[in-house]
């Protein structure tokens, strides 16, 4: 598929949402933003895409990193940094701390931000955040045998004995330098907007 191909069946899924996923109305084309969007004529909200946001943890201990095999499909057998989907509830750097600890039984913190990567799909655009973690404990591994059926941490000279390794987990792994961006305490200090919560990463002097 071309870009332009899921650009194309992108807008489809826009224009043709057919119910609100807020208040349940029929919706009806407007043009907002210089597109024709479907938009809610009851409670207002205009359909701006599909997106889904996905976490990885890039954990280190004694020069190895953290890889988990997956036991599911999608990319059964494959090894990964250890992830998963960001809940609504839930901000990126509290999703990767779950996710890791549900892999894993692994504690961890989030320190940093490495690297983020887009990915334009046929059903959504996909945003994958990948952050550095310091371990809280001593890293003992516990896995569920199902989702996840094998969690170990590689020196780098071990990557090429996995078989399936994602390239991505990989890049972050070899290539990661310096620190990121900063998870840096916002709330309170910069004041969002009543009733909602930042989390904001960045570079502060
Ligand atoms: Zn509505």
């Amino acid at each position: 598929m071309t870009i332009r191909e899921i650009r194309g069946s992108l807008k489809e899924h826009i224009v043709n949402d057919r119910f609100c996923s807020h208040c349940g109305s029929e919706l009806t084309p407007k043009m907002a933003g210089g597109r024709e969007r479907a938009a809610c004529p009851k409670c207002g909200r205009t359909m701006f895409g599909r997106f889904s946001l996905g976490v990885g943890g890039l954990v280190e201990h004694a020069g190895r990193v953290l890889f988990v095999q997956r036991g599911e499909n999608p990319g059964r057998g494959r090894w990964t940094i250890p992830g998963g989907y960001v809940e609504e509830d839930e901000t990126p750097d509290q999703a990767v701390v779950r996710e890791v600890f549900e892999e894993t039984s692994l504690r961890t913190r989030a320190v940093s931000l490495l690297a983020i990567r887009n990915t334009l799909r046929g059903d959504d655009q996909n945003a994958y955040y990948v952050f550095k973690l310091d371990l809280e404990a001593l890293p003992e591994i516990a896995v569920d045998g199902r989702e996840t059926v094998d969690a170990k941490f590689f020196a780098p000279e071990e990557f090429d004995s996995l078989a399936d390794l994602a390239p991505m987990s990989r890049w972050i792994a070899e290539h990661h330098s310096g620190d990121g961006l900063k998870l840096i305490d916002a709330n309170g200090k910069l004041k969002p907007l009543a009733g909602s919560k930042w989390a904001l990463f960045g570079i502060e002097e």
